[in-house]
Protein backbone atom coordinates (compact mmCIF):
# COMPACT_ATOMS: atom_id res chain seq x y z
CA UNK A 1 0.00 0.00 0.00
CA UNK A 2 1.44 3.41 -0.99
CA UNK A 3 1.15 5.72 1.88
CA UNK A 4 -1.44 8.59 1.98
CA UNK A 5 -1.01 11.11 0.06
CA UNK A 6 -0.75 14.89 2.06
CA UNK A 7 -3.24 17.50 0.07
CA UNK A 8 -3.34 21.14 0.47
CA UNK A 9 -7.09 21.98 -1.24
CA UNK A 10 -6.41 25.86 -1.88
CA UNK A 11 -10.02 27.04 -2.87
CA UNK A 12 -11.88 24.28 -0.74
CA UNK A 13 -15.38 26.15 -0.58
CA UNK A 14 -15.54 26.34 -4.58
CA UNK A 15 -17.15 24.12 -7.01
CA UNK A 16 -13.96 21.94 -7.10
CA UNK A 17 -12.81 22.23 -3.63
CA UNK A 18 -15.81 21.05 -2.34
CA UNK A 19 -15.91 18.45 -5.32
CA UNK A 20 -12.19 17.69 -3.95
CA UNK A 21 -13.66 16.85 -0.44
CA UNK A 22 -16.31 14.81 -1.24
CA UNK A 23 -13.26 12.71 -2.90
CA UNK A 24 -11.25 12.46 0.52
CA UNK A 25 -14.47 12.00 2.38
CA UNK A 26 -15.15 8.69 -0.14
CA UNK A 27 -11.21 7.74 -0.10
CA UNK A 28 -10.03 7.85 3.46
CA UNK A 29 -7.74 5.47 3.19
CA UNK A 30 -5.92 7.59 0.53
CA UNK A 31 -5.68 11.24 1.13
CA UNK A 32 -5.15 13.15 4.37
CA UNK A 33 -5.88 16.79 4.32
CA UNK A 34 -3.30 19.38 5.30
CA UNK A 35 -3.86 22.69 4.27
CA UNK A 36 -7.88 23.96 3.31
CA UNK A 37 -7.86 27.78 2.47
CA UNK A 38 -10.97 30.00 0.90
CA UNK A 39 -11.55 33.40 0.01
CA UNK A 40 -14.15 34.40 2.33
CA UNK A 41 -16.83 31.74 3.08
CA UNK A 42 -15.74 31.35 6.60
CA UNK A 43 -18.82 29.31 8.05
CA UNK A 44 -18.02 26.52 5.42
CA UNK A 45 -14.23 26.63 6.07
CA UNK A 46 -14.49 26.01 9.62
CA UNK A 47 -17.02 23.26 9.12
CA UNK A 48 -14.52 21.71 6.88
CA UNK A 49 -11.50 22.29 8.99
CA UNK A 50 -13.51 20.42 11.75
CA UNK A 51 -13.93 17.53 9.54
CA UNK A 52 -11.26 17.12 7.77
CA UNK A 53 -8.78 17.99 10.80
CA UNK A 54 -5.98 20.05 8.93
CA UNK A 55 -2.80 21.32 10.15
CA UNK A 56 -4.02 24.89 8.81
CA UNK A 57 -6.21 26.80 7.36
CA UNK A 58 -5.73 30.27 5.51
CA UNK A 59 -8.73 32.66 5.39
CA UNK A 60 -8.39 35.42 2.04
CA UNK A 61 -10.40 37.80 3.84
CA UNK A 62 -8.30 39.02 7.24
CA UNK A 63 -11.67 40.35 9.46
CA UNK A 64 -12.79 37.09 9.29
CA UNK A 65 -8.95 35.67 11.32
CA UNK A 66 -10.35 35.73 14.62
CA UNK A 67 -13.69 34.19 14.27
CA UNK A 68 -11.87 30.92 12.40
CA UNK A 69 -8.86 31.26 15.50
CA UNK A 70 -11.91 31.12 17.97
CA UNK A 71 -13.27 28.14 15.93
CA UNK A 72 -10.23 26.10 15.59
CA UNK A 73 -7.59 26.96 17.92
CA UNK A 74 -8.89 24.63 20.98
CA UNK A 75 -8.88 21.46 18.36
CA UNK A 76 -5.18 22.30 17.39
CA UNK A 77 -5.69 24.04 14.24
CA UNK A 78 -3.54 27.13 12.86
CA UNK A 79 -5.16 29.91 11.05
CA UNK A 80 -3.72 32.44 9.21
CA UNK A 81 -4.93 35.39 6.60
CA UNK A 82 -4.00 36.91 3.27
CA UNK A 83 -2.35 36.47 0.27
CA UNK A 84 1.07 35.82 1.48
CA UNK A 85 -0.33 33.30 4.18
CA UNK A 86 -1.13 31.44 1.62
CA UNK A 87 2.03 31.71 -0.52
CA UNK A 88 3.63 30.54 2.70
CA UNK A 89 1.11 27.93 3.79
CA UNK A 90 1.89 26.08 0.48
CA UNK A 91 5.57 25.29 1.24
CA UNK A 92 4.52 23.68 4.65
CA UNK A 93 6.54 20.71 5.35
CA UNK A 94 4.23 17.65 4.82
CA UNK A 95 2.46 18.18 1.61
CA UNK A 96 2.97 16.54 -1.17
CA UNK A 97 0.07 17.63 -3.76
CA UNK A 98 -1.23 21.32 -4.18
CA UNK A 99 -5.06 21.19 -5.30
CA UNK A 100 -5.27 24.55 -7.49
CA UNK A 101 -8.91 25.04 -6.88
CA UNK A 102 -9.32 29.19 -6.14
CA UNK A 103 -10.33 30.85 -9.60
CA UNK A 104 -8.54 33.67 -11.55
CA UNK A 105 -4.92 35.45 -11.19
CA UNK A 106 -5.29 34.79 -7.78
CA UNK A 107 -4.14 31.36 -8.34
CA UNK A 108 -0.61 32.31 -9.87
CA UNK A 109 1.88 33.07 -7.30
CA UNK A 110 0.17 30.46 -4.23
CA UNK A 111 0.90 27.93 -7.25
CA UNK A 112 4.18 29.05 -8.15
CA UNK A 113 5.22 29.24 -4.79
CA UNK A 114 4.08 25.58 -4.28
CA UNK A 115 6.54 24.81 -7.40
CA UNK A 116 9.22 26.17 -5.65
CA UNK A 117 9.02 24.58 -2.21
CA UNK A 118 8.84 21.56 -4.71
CA UNK A 119 5.11 20.45 -4.03
CA UNK A 120 3.08 18.31 -6.99
CA UNK A 121 0.52 20.25 -8.46
CA UNK A 122 -2.99 18.98 -9.26
CA UNK A 123 -4.09 22.60 -11.39
CA UNK A 124 -8.05 23.51 -11.40
CA UNK A 125 -6.93 27.22 -11.65
CA UNK A 126 -6.10 27.49 -15.59
CA UNK A 127 -5.52 30.85 -14.95
CA UNK A 128 -2.58 30.07 -13.60
CA UNK A 129 -1.40 28.74 -17.09
CA UNK A 130 -3.20 31.11 -19.47
CA UNK A 131 -1.24 34.21 -17.68
CA UNK A 132 2.13 32.18 -16.66
CA UNK A 133 2.50 29.09 -18.99
CA UNK A 134 6.16 29.42 -19.97
CA UNK A 135 7.18 30.72 -16.36
CA UNK A 136 4.94 28.30 -14.81
CA UNK A 137 5.90 24.81 -16.72
CA UNK A 138 9.99 26.22 -16.82
CA UNK A 139 9.59 26.36 -13.25
CA UNK A 140 8.24 22.34 -12.77
CA UNK A 141 10.77 21.06 -15.01
CA UNK A 142 13.67 22.66 -13.16
CA UNK A 143 11.97 21.47 -9.42
CA UNK A 144 11.04 18.13 -11.14
CA UNK A 145 7.67 18.85 -10.04
CA UNK A 146 4.28 17.40 -12.22
CA UNK A 147 1.49 19.34 -12.71
CA UNK A 148 -1.87 16.91 -13.18
CA UNK A 149 -4.72 18.57 -14.91
CA UNK A 150 -8.02 18.92 -13.14
CA UNK A 151 -9.71 20.27 -16.11
CA UNK A 152 -11.54 17.69 -17.77
CA UNK A 153 -10.56 18.40 -21.29
CA UNK A 154 -7.00 17.69 -19.98
CA UNK A 155 -7.73 14.86 -17.78
CA UNK A 156 -8.81 13.27 -20.86
CA UNK A 157 -5.89 14.13 -22.66
CA UNK A 158 -3.46 13.12 -20.42
CA UNK A 159 -5.72 9.48 -19.22
CA UNK A 160 -5.17 9.27 -23.26
CA UNK A 161 -1.67 9.56 -23.09
CA UNK A 162 -0.86 7.13 -20.17
CA UNK A 163 1.39 4.31 -21.76
CA UNK A 164 2.05 6.65 -24.93
CA UNK A 165 4.64 9.27 -23.32
CA UNK A 166 7.10 8.25 -26.03
CA UNK A 167 4.74 8.89 -29.01
CA UNK A 168 4.40 12.22 -30.30
CA UNK A 169 1.06 13.90 -30.76
CA UNK A 170 -0.59 14.47 -34.01
CA UNK A 171 -3.34 16.69 -32.74
CA UNK A 172 -5.82 16.97 -29.95
CA UNK A 173 -9.38 17.40 -30.16
CA UNK A 174 -11.20 19.53 -27.48
CA UNK A 175 -14.42 19.28 -26.77
CA UNK A 176 -16.61 21.68 -25.90
CA UNK A 177 -20.58 21.72 -24.57
CA UNK A 178 -20.85 24.89 -26.68
CA UNK A 179 -22.49 26.06 -23.25
CA UNK A 180 -26.47 27.54 -22.91
CA UNK A 181 -26.04 29.82 -25.43
CA UNK A 182 -24.79 27.37 -28.40
CA UNK A 183 -26.23 28.14 -32.11
CA UNK A 184 -28.03 31.76 -30.73
CA UNK A 185 -27.18 34.54 -33.11
CA UNK A 186 -25.13 37.73 -32.15
CA UNK A 187 -27.99 39.60 -31.66
CA UNK A 188 -30.10 37.57 -29.46
CA UNK A 189 -26.73 37.46 -27.50
CA UNK A 190 -26.70 40.84 -27.10
CA UNK A 191 -30.04 40.69 -25.07
CA UNK A 192 -29.05 37.48 -22.57
CA UNK A 193 -29.28 37.74 -19.35
CA UNK A 194 -26.90 37.42 -16.48
CA UNK A 195 -29.29 34.60 -14.90
CA UNK A 196 -29.98 32.55 -18.41
CA UNK A 197 -25.70 32.37 -18.68
CA UNK A 198 -25.40 31.38 -15.09
CA UNK A 199 -27.47 28.17 -16.27
CA UNK A 200 -24.91 25.52 -17.89
CA UNK A 201 -26.38 22.36 -19.65
CA UNK A 202 -24.32 20.08 -18.14
CA UNK A 203 -22.00 21.10 -15.16
CA UNK A 204 -22.76 22.82 -11.77
CA UNK A 205 -19.58 25.13 -11.60
CA UNK A 206 -18.58 28.24 -9.95
CA UNK A 207 -20.04 31.75 -11.10
CA UNK A 208 -16.89 32.84 -13.33
CA UNK A 209 -15.89 29.46 -15.11
CA UNK A 210 -19.94 28.97 -15.85
CA UNK A 211 -20.00 32.76 -17.44
CA UNK A 212 -16.52 32.14 -19.46
CA UNK A 213 -18.09 28.37 -20.73
CA UNK A 214 -21.42 30.58 -22.42
CA UNK A 215 -19.14 32.91 -24.04
CA UNK A 216 -16.78 30.21 -25.21
CA UNK A 217 -13.89 31.79 -23.67
CA UNK A 218 -13.56 29.11 -21.21
CA UNK A 219 -12.35 27.05 -24.32
CA UNK A 220 -10.26 29.65 -25.32
CA UNK A 221 -8.25 29.62 -21.86
CA UNK A 222 -8.62 25.56 -22.33
CA UNK A 223 -6.80 25.95 -25.55
CA UNK A 224 -3.81 27.95 -23.60
CA UNK A 225 -3.87 25.60 -20.96
CA UNK A 226 -3.90 22.84 -23.33
CA UNK A 227 -0.37 23.93 -25.16
CA UNK A 228 1.44 24.76 -22.33
CA UNK A 229 0.69 21.60 -20.40
CA UNK A 230 1.34 19.46 -23.29
CA UNK A 231 3.56 21.74 -25.44
CA UNK A 232 1.32 21.99 -28.70
CA UNK A 233 1.35 24.89 -31.32
CA UNK A 234 -1.59 26.02 -32.31
CA UNK A 235 -2.24 23.97 -35.18
CA UNK A 236 -2.01 20.76 -33.29
CA UNK A 237 -5.06 21.74 -31.24
CA UNK A 238 -8.25 21.55 -32.66
CA UNK A 239 -12.04 22.79 -30.73
CA UNK A 240 -15.62 20.54 -31.38
CA UNK A 241 -18.78 21.05 -30.50
CA UNK A 242 -20.18 18.15 -28.52
CA UNK A 243 -23.23 19.01 -26.80
CA UNK A 244 -23.60 15.83 -24.58
CA UNK A 245 -20.10 16.46 -22.40
CA UNK A 246 -19.45 12.92 -22.96
CA UNK A 247 -16.24 12.42 -24.62
CA UNK A 248 -13.85 14.93 -22.81
CA UNK A 249 -11.78 15.10 -25.47
CA UNK A 250 -9.13 13.21 -27.69
CA UNK A 251 -6.13 12.57 -28.75
CA UNK A 252 -5.14 11.96 -32.41
CA UNK A 253 -1.30 10.11 -32.60
CA UNK A 254 0.88 10.03 -36.07
CA UNK A 255 -0.48 6.87 -37.02
CA UNK A 256 -3.98 8.29 -37.87
CA UNK A 257 -5.83 6.64 -34.22
CA UNK A 258 -7.51 8.77 -31.92
CA UNK A 259 -7.95 8.06 -28.49
CA UNK A 260 -10.55 9.56 -26.50
CA UNK A 261 -12.17 9.20 -22.90
CA UNK A 262 -15.28 9.03 -22.13
CA UNK A 263 -18.11 9.35 -19.10
CA UNK A 264 -20.62 11.08 -17.73
CA UNK A 265 -19.85 14.71 -16.79
CA UNK A 266 -18.50 14.82 -12.98
CA UNK A 267 -15.82 16.77 -11.99
CA UNK A 268 -15.00 14.21 -9.07
CA UNK A 269 -13.21 12.11 -11.52
CA UNK A 270 -10.82 14.54 -13.11
CA UNK A 271 -10.07 15.41 -9.30
CA UNK A 272 -9.29 11.72 -7.85
CA UNK A 273 -7.63 11.09 -10.71
CA UNK A 274 -4.92 14.15 -10.74
CA UNK A 275 -4.31 12.97 -6.74
CA UNK A 276 -4.42 9.12 -7.50
CA UNK A 277 -2.51 9.14 -10.70
CA UNK A 278 -0.97 6.57 -11.52
CA UNK A 279 -3.35 4.41 -9.62
CA UNK A 280 -7.34 4.22 -10.55
CA UNK A 281 -9.44 4.14 -6.80
CA UNK A 282 -12.59 2.31 -6.61
CA UNK A 283 -15.88 4.42 -7.05
CA UNK A 284 -19.39 4.07 -7.00
CA UNK A 285 -20.85 7.08 -8.83
CA UNK A 286 -23.09 6.63 -11.44
CA UNK A 287 -21.45 4.39 -15.05
CA UNK A 288 -22.53 6.28 -18.57
CA UNK A 289 -25.14 4.25 -20.51
CA UNK A 290 -25.06 3.87 -24.40
CA UNK A 291 -28.77 3.30 -24.10
CA UNK A 292 -29.86 6.41 -22.40
CA UNK A 293 -27.47 8.61 -25.24
CA UNK A 294 -28.78 7.29 -28.51
CA UNK A 295 -26.73 10.29 -30.84
CA UNK A 296 -23.17 11.70 -29.78
CA UNK A 297 -22.82 14.74 -32.16
CA UNK A 298 -20.68 17.30 -32.91
CA UNK A 299 -20.07 20.67 -34.84
CA UNK A 300 -17.64 23.54 -35.42
CA UNK A 301 -17.65 26.29 -32.53
CA UNK A 302 -19.36 29.98 -34.01
CA UNK A 303 -16.31 32.19 -34.34
CA UNK A 304 -17.74 34.80 -35.36
CA UNK A 305 -20.68 34.68 -33.32
CA UNK A 306 -18.64 33.96 -29.81
CA UNK A 307 -15.86 36.09 -30.37
CA UNK A 308 -14.27 35.50 -26.90
CA UNK A 309 -12.88 32.39 -28.57
CA UNK A 310 -11.85 34.12 -31.20
CA UNK A 311 -9.74 36.24 -29.30
CA UNK A 312 -8.24 33.68 -26.71
CA UNK A 313 -7.12 31.72 -29.94
CA UNK A 314 -5.25 34.94 -31.51
CA UNK A 315 -3.94 35.51 -28.09
CA UNK A 316 -2.77 32.04 -27.65
CA UNK A 317 -1.07 32.64 -31.08
CA UNK A 318 1.11 36.10 -30.43
CA UNK A 319 2.03 34.28 -27.10
CA UNK A 320 4.25 36.71 -24.36
CA UNK A 321 1.89 38.99 -22.26
CA UNK A 322 -1.02 38.88 -24.67
CA UNK A 323 -3.22 35.93 -23.38
CA UNK A 324 -2.14 37.32 -19.83
CA UNK A 325 -3.97 41.03 -20.88
CA UNK A 326 -6.60 38.37 -22.18
CA UNK A 327 -7.39 37.34 -18.73
CA UNK A 328 -6.88 40.10 -16.97
CA UNK A 329 -9.28 41.63 -19.37
CA UNK A 330 -11.99 38.89 -19.15
CA UNK A 331 -12.05 38.67 -15.03
CA UNK A 332 -13.05 42.45 -15.07
CA UNK A 333 -15.63 41.36 -17.82
CA UNK A 334 -17.06 38.76 -15.69
CA UNK A 335 -16.82 41.00 -12.72
CA UNK A 336 -19.00 43.63 -14.53
CA UNK A 337 -21.26 41.34 -16.44
CA UNK A 338 -22.26 39.72 -13.09
CA UNK A 339 -22.95 43.24 -11.75
CA UNK A 340 -25.15 43.85 -15.01
CA UNK A 341 -22.91 46.99 -15.81
CA UNK A 342 -22.08 45.69 -18.96
CA UNK A 343 -24.46 43.17 -21.64
CA UNK A 344 -22.73 39.92 -22.85
CA UNK A 345 -21.40 41.07 -26.10
CA UNK A 346 -19.11 43.60 -24.19
CA UNK A 347 -17.35 41.35 -22.94
CA UNK A 348 -15.79 40.70 -25.86
CA UNK A 349 -15.50 44.48 -26.39
CA UNK A 350 -13.49 45.22 -23.27
CA UNK A 351 -11.20 42.14 -23.90
CA UNK A 352 -10.45 43.26 -27.52
CA UNK A 353 -9.85 47.06 -26.08
CA UNK A 354 -7.34 45.67 -23.84
CA UNK A 355 -5.36 43.89 -26.18
CA UNK A 356 -5.26 46.38 -28.50
CA UNK A 357 -3.99 48.86 -25.87
CA UNK A 358 -1.53 47.28 -22.93
CA UNK A 359 1.96 47.20 -24.84
CA UNK A 360 3.06 43.59 -25.99
CA UNK A 361 5.85 42.05 -24.23
CA UNK A 362 7.53 39.19 -25.74
CA UNK A 363 9.14 37.22 -23.41
CA UNK A 364 7.65 38.73 -20.25
CA UNK A 365 8.91 37.52 -16.62
CA UNK A 366 6.79 37.57 -13.47
CA UNK A 367 6.84 41.52 -13.18
CA UNK A 368 6.05 42.33 -16.57
CA UNK A 369 3.08 39.72 -16.29
CA UNK A 370 2.12 42.02 -12.76
CA UNK A 371 2.45 44.81 -14.65
CA UNK A 372 0.45 43.76 -17.44
CA UNK A 373 -2.14 42.44 -15.60
CA UNK A 374 -2.41 45.67 -13.62
CA UNK A 375 -3.02 47.61 -16.61
CA UNK A 376 -5.56 45.37 -18.47
CA UNK A 377 -7.93 45.67 -15.47
CA UNK A 378 -7.07 49.43 -15.10
CA UNK A 379 -7.61 49.79 -18.86
CA UNK A 380 -10.77 47.40 -18.50
CA UNK A 381 -12.24 49.32 -15.65
CA UNK A 382 -11.69 52.91 -17.24
CA UNK A 383 -13.76 51.91 -20.65
CA UNK A 384 -17.06 51.53 -18.48
CA UNK A 385 -19.22 54.20 -17.40
CA UNK A 386 -17.38 55.45 -13.73
CA UNK A 387 -21.21 54.66 -12.23
CA UNK A 388 -20.46 50.79 -13.07
CA UNK A 389 -17.06 50.83 -11.51
CA UNK A 390 -16.36 48.84 -8.07
P1 LIG B 1 -15.56 28.76 -7.28
O1 LIG B 1 -15.86 30.20 -7.47
O2 LIG B 1 -16.69 27.83 -7.03
O3 LIG B 1 -14.55 28.60 -6.05
C1 LIG B 1 -13.39 29.39 -5.93
C2 LIG B 1 -12.67 29.13 -4.62
O4 LIG B 1 -11.53 30.01 -4.55
C3 LIG B 1 -13.49 29.44 -3.37
O5 LIG B 1 -13.09 28.57 -2.34
C4 LIG B 1 -13.09 30.86 -3.03
O6 LIG B 1 -13.26 31.17 -1.65
C5 LIG B 1 -11.61 30.85 -3.40
N1 LIG B 1 -11.11 32.16 -3.78
C6 LIG B 1 -11.67 33.01 -4.68
N2 LIG B 1 -10.92 34.12 -4.82
C7 LIG B 1 -9.86 33.96 -3.99
C8 LIG B 1 -8.73 34.76 -3.68
N3 LIG B 1 -8.55 35.96 -4.23
N4 LIG B 1 -7.83 34.29 -2.78
C9 LIG B 1 -8.01 33.09 -2.21
N5 LIG B 1 -9.05 32.28 -2.46
C10 LIG B 1 -9.97 32.71 -3.34
O7 LIG B 1 -14.69 28.29 -8.54
P2 LIG B 1 -14.61 26.84 -9.21
O8 LIG B 1 -15.70 26.70 -10.17
O9 LIG B 1 -14.40 25.81 -8.17
O10 LIG B 1 -13.29 26.99 -10.08
C11 LIG B 1 -11.99 26.98 -9.49
C12 LIG B 1 -10.95 26.86 -10.59
O11 LIG B 1 -11.10 25.60 -11.22
C13 LIG B 1 -11.10 27.90 -11.70
O12 LIG B 1 -9.84 28.30 -12.16
C14 LIG B 1 -11.84 27.17 -12.79
O13 LIG B 1 -11.56 27.64 -14.08
C15 LIG B 1 -11.30 25.76 -12.61
N6 LIG B 1 -12.22 24.71 -13.09
C16 LIG B 1 -13.44 24.55 -12.51
C17 LIG B 1 -14.32 23.57 -12.95
C18 LIG B 1 -15.66 23.34 -12.29
O14 LIG B 1 -16.33 22.39 -12.63
N7 LIG B 1 -16.06 24.16 -11.33
C19 LIG B 1 -13.94 22.76 -14.03
C20 LIG B 1 -12.69 22.92 -14.60
C21 LIG B 1 -11.83 23.91 -14.13
MG1 LIG C 1 -12.94 22.18 -18.83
Amino acid sequence: MPRMKKLAILGSTGSIGTQALEVVREQPEQFQVELLTCGNRVDLLIEQALEFKPNAVVIGDAAQLPRVKDALFPQGIKAYAGPEALEQSVAMEGIDTVLTALVGYAGLKPTVAAIEAGKNIALANKETLVVAGALVTKAAREKAVNIYPVDSEHSAIFQCLAGEWENPIEKIVLTASGGPFRGKSREELAAVTKAQALKHPNWDMGAKITIDSASLMNKGLEAIEAKWLFNLKKEQIEIVVHPQSIIHSVVQFRDGSMKAQMGLPDMKLPIQYALSYPQRLQTNWPRFDFTKYPALTFEQPDLATFRNLALALDAMDRGGNAPCVLNAANEIAVELFLKDAIGFLEMSDLVEHCLAHVPFTPDPQLADLMASDAEARRLARERVPSAWRS
